[in-house]
């Protein structure tokens, strides 16, 4: 046995991610994360940083906004009228909704300033633009089934 992080492999992992100091993330208090190596199913600075590990091997892995959710989109941002958001909607900084765009798909938005009836929302990932700190720490390692290959994912003890 001695396997290592690679593609075709369902990985384990204890992980903590922090943002600007703060705990955003954290699989302390639940189980591990699985995922899929090679598969993207995790940021690609994080991927890239795993590759070559080994069970009980521990990291601190800083990831830059590029190889994490991406860089703050400027053009990401529009702007609103009060009439044109839910009614029982709170318009404050912050607040983060459901909206359905043109192709009918739903998208997420966040209100980013309030300006008089002037409503500004942000349509970038919470975490686009951010420097991501990792601490991760593998606990399993096992060859991806056939199936899980297909679905590109790991099917845990939780999968439906
Ligand atoms: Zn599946």
């Amino acid at each position: 046995m001695d396997s290592k992080v690679m593609d075709g492999q369902v990985v384990s992992m204890e992980y903590t991610l922090r943002v600007d100091g703060k705990v955003i993330d954290s699989s302390e208090g639940h189980e591990p994360l699985d995922y899929l190596h090679g598969a993207n199913n995790i940021v690609p600075g994080l991927e890239r940083a795993l590759a070559g590990l080994k069970v009980g091997d521990s990291k601190k892995i800083v990831v830059p906004a590029d190889e994490g959710y991406g860089p703050m989109d400027e053009k990401a941002f529009m702007d609103v009228t009060r009439a044109e958001l839910p009614d029982d909607l709170p318009v404050k900084p912050g607040v983060e909704m459901e909206l359905t765009n043109e192709d009918g798909h739903p998208t997420y938005a966040r209100i980013q300033h309030v300006d008089g009836d002037v409503i500004r929302l942000n349509f970038n990932h919470p975490l686009a633009g951010k420097e991501l700190h990792f601490d991760v720490k593998i606990v399993n390692l096992r060859a991806a089934s056939d199936e899980e290959k297909d679905h590109g994912h790991a099917h845990g003890a939780h999968h439906h």
